[in-house]
């Protein structure tokens, strides 16, 4: 057994991280599937969109062919409307709720026609919004996540000037560094950003972070309010022995791993062991596979009725041949004695050896807790991806004077935190949701912005 990379053929990578939702091939494949749409009063797919997109106007302007019209329909409620066509968990919002599966028929396809009329926009460079003059108030956002960005652009359509504070190299987030390369490109989130950007009024200084290359007091002696949309970090730790142990990676690096390394340059066990069962566990889980992984196990305290993904996804999962585990906890890594060769002096992965679970009362999340039955079983494994949900920067948020729940941003009704003019708004709030809730916290986030400026909004 071994982590190794480059396991396949370029055109092998090609193939395994192709677009898994291929676009409508024609305007007439489109409009086919844009004409089932039966145009619902109080139509529940807008409702069920945490974003409120008006789906059957957006549609209703497909069969027209009026795609500038669909495209702005889109963008006024979900500014990062492409994005969220490639990633939404489309099934349990808008496409679920569809009335078409009352009739037991197949619903609206809304993802893809989302993606038909914006991919065009972009395309295009159709820039749909115009920006007000000047007010002459200066916001910083830091995070470039979809909720930055999403406040951004609403803010500077309002005449704001906008600096947003990004970490990393590049902007976008969790949907340029935490989603498999196969629902989303990084070319693809790299035009997405520019795309936001072309309405003006919004500057991104790369490579800024907070509390390393910037603090938050500055910020507030240079600007009118501060948004802060710093999103999550790395993988819950699991706290069992041998954590440290070389071949124990953290899903969200791994997944920023391929985005940011290429396919070929990223290493992957022979037998690899992912720990959970989210969004993030199937992405590394079956990332992990797509990059020549032997063998791919997931694991899940609970049973498949509590599981945190969809089952679209774990149907992804299970065509990529991962073997899913329920009722299993892991318990301890085994592995090779420390080694001097390791510059942390580590030892290698060889076992993970696994708690059987079962079911016992309701915890607070409504689900039934697991509890160990004392039984454990043993994985032969060179590789385990903890993907057990993400923390928030705890530290950062404490040592700024934040008022905080375990990490989590406490936030008032107009996004304001316990400290005036700094608002707060997305996954460091509500500890990590999906991208299409994060950009409607952007939204919200600008609108207690507006009011607490004094602009009418
Ligand atoms: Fe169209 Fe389905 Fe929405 Fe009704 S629920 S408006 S049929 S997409």
């Amino acid at each position: 057994m071994s982590i190794t990379n480059n396991r396949l053929t370029a055109e092998q990578y090609h193939n395994n991280f192709s677009d898994i939702h291929p676009p409508f091939e024609t305007k007439d494949a489109a409009q086919v599937e844009a004409n089932r749409c039966l145009f619902c009063y109080d139509a529940p797919c807008t409702k069920s969109c945490p974003t409120g997109i008006n789906v059957p106007k957006f549609i209703k302007q497909i069969t027209t062919d009026n795609i500038k019209g669909s495209a702005h329909t889109i963008f006024v409620s979900n500014i990062m409307g492409a994005g969220c066509s490639k990633v939404c968990p489309v099934e349990k919002l808008c496409e679920g709720a569809c009335v078409y599966n009352l009739m037991d028929e197949e619903a609206i396809p809304i993802a893809k026609l989302q993606r038909y009329s914006t991919e065009k926009a972009m395309e295009h460079n159709w820039q749909l919004f115009e920006r007000k003059p000047s007010t002459g108030k200066k916001v910083a956002i830091v995070g470039a996540g979809p909720a930055g960005l999403s406040c951004a652009h609403v803010l500077s359509c309002e005449g704001i000037d906008v600096t947003v504070y990004e970490k990393e190299n590049k902007g976008g987030g969790l949907m340029t560094y935490g989603i498999a390369a196969y629902k989303v490109t990084p070319q693809f989130c790299e035009d997405e950003v520019n795309y936001i950007l072309g309405i003006g009024g919004i500057e991104i200084k790369y490579n800024q972070e907070l509390g390393k290359n910037i603090l938050l007091s500055d910020l507030q002696k240079k600007y009118d309010v501060v948004y802060l949309a710093i999103g999550v970090g790395l993988a819950r730790q699991l706290d069992i022995p041998g954590e440290e142990m070389e071949g124990v990676v953290d899903a969200i690096k791994f997944i920023y791993d391929i985005r940011e390394g290429g396919y070929d340059k990223v290493p992957v066990g022979d037998n690899v062991a992912v720990i959970g069962m989210g969004m993030t566990a199937i992405d590394a889980a079956t990332q992990a596979k797509r990059l020549g992984a032997k063998e791919v196990t997931m694991l899940y305290r609970r049973t498949e009725n509590e599981k945190p993904c969809t089952q679209v996804e774990l149907d992804i999962a299970r065509l990529d041949g991962c073997k899913i585990v329920w009722l299993a906890a892991p318990k301890e890594i085994k592995g090779e004695n420390a080694r001097p060769d390791d510059p942390f002096g580590r030892g290698k992965v060889q076992q993970l050896v696994c708690s059987v679970m079962k079911l016992g009362e309701p915890d607070t999340s409504g689900r039934r807790s697991p509890v160990d039955t004392g039984e454990t079983f043993t994985l032969n494994v060179d590789m385990v991806i903890k993907a057990a949900g993400q923390m928030p920067f705890e530290e950062l948020v404490k040592i700024n004077s934040i008022e905080n729940k375990s990490g989590k941003v406490v936030i008032k009704e107009n996004g304001e935190t316990n400290i005036k003019g700094i608002f707060a708004g997305g996954d460091c709030v509500n500890g990590g949701k999906e991208v299409v809730d994060a950009v409607q916290a952007g939204k919200d986030g600008a609108a207690g912005i507006l009011r607490y400026l004094g602009i009418g909004y």
